[in-house]
């Protein structure tokens, strides 16, 4: 029997690829987004076209701080579940705005399991982010490490927002989940993250910007491996728990750029700057604790997604 999920945030990068396999599944499927700005909205509103086309879809157009619009959206017959992906996200721009990253990512959080508590809505996805593991020379990085140095209003938001998860989980009869994502690229990637750049610089022969000396290194995240590891966490209804979702396997900026010129077959031209502020040296995530409970399997190599990402591209085109 199908289900029904609240997905705030279905129109973003992730959120649309969850959207598209819950419906794919046969369940309905309710969005909460607010097209912000933080990049092209036209971009989100392409995301969808495929869900708009079932009718087990429902849009919500709106903010998820706006109350009478969440309770509007958690009314709409009872929800199974609410996967929470709405953000303000980025690291960079959290320094220059703080404020609007704690509104979305803070207040928003708390509104939406203000809401859930209300409607009697029992388990809730929350979508946190490695940047919790600030500049930490530990690696990999594992659940039960500290998470209190973040280096970023954005990674600070996130680690409030998976204090209120587990606060309301502590006072309600709410079951509770935060994912830990480790830069997830694929298809529909927002576009100032590095490997959409990247890839969009190389294509266009226009110069590609590295920060730091190209030592630095991430552990990428293939977007539909991430939304299989959504999938499991929805079915495992733990208690309390926090996942990492990564892919275990770290990759050195300087290694990408070479795989990005192998894929596009293109030579990139390299121009180095110094490192930005808020950015961490390394991620690297240690994914066993997902990998025995939900049974989350990472199998896309980054050669694989890149290429994925290219074809997308290309279909994207004008
Ligand atoms: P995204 O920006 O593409 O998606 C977020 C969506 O939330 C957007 O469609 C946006 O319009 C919507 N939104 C923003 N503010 C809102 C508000 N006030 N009310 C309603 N909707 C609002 O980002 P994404 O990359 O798909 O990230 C999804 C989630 O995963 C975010 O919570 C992000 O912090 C987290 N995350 C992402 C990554 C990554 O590498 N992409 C890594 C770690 C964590």
């Amino acid at each position: 029997m199908g289900k029904h999920y609240l997905v705030t945030g279905g129109a973003g990068f992730i959120g649309s690829h969850l959207v598209d396999r819950l419906l794919h599944e046969g369940h309905r499927v309710t969005t909460i987004d607010s097209f912000s700005d933080y990049y092209d909205p036209a971009l989100k509103r392409r995301n969808l076209q495929e869900a708009e086309k079932s009718s087990n879809f429902t849009l919500f157009e709106g903010d998820i701080c706006d109350r009478n619009l969440v309770d509007s959206a958690m009314t709409l017959g009872p929800v199974d579940t609410v996967i929470h992906l709405a953000a303000r996200a980025g690291v960079r721009p959290s320094i220059l705005d703080p404020q609007a990253y704690y509104r979305v990512n803070c207040l928003g959080t708390s509104n939406l399991l203000e809401s859930c508590v209300k409607h009697g809505i029992r388990h809730f996805i929350f979508a946190s982010s490695s940047s919790v593991y600030g500049e930490n020379a530990h690696v990999p990085f594992h659940e039960e490490m500290r998470v209190d140095r973040p280096v970023s209003p954005y990674a600070a938001t996130k680690q409030a927002g998976e204090g209120l998860v587990y606060s309301f989980h502590e006072n309600h009869d709410l079951h509770a989940t935060c994912l830990r994502f480790f830069t997830v690229y694929g298809p529909r990637q927002r576009p100032e993250m590095a490997i959409h750049k990247f890839l969009t610089a190389v294509l266009t022969g226009a110069p590609v910007t590295l920060f730091g000396d190209g030592s630095t290194s991430r552990d990428y995240t293939y977007v539909l491996d991430a939304v299989e590891g959504i999938i499991q966490a929805v079915q495992h209804a733990a208690d309390f728990r926090i996942f990492n979702i990564g892919s275990g396997r770290p990759i050195q900026l300087r290694d990408l750029v070479t795989t990005i010129g192998q894929v596009t077959g293109k030579q990139p031209l390299l121009q180095f700057e110094s490192m930005q502020m808020g950015d961490v040296t390394h991620t690297f995530a240690d994914i066993r604790r997902a990998r025995e409970e939900l049974g989350y399997r990472p199998d896309t190599d980054l050669e694989t997604g890149l290429c994925r990402m290219l074809d997308w591209l290309a279909a994207s085109e004008p």
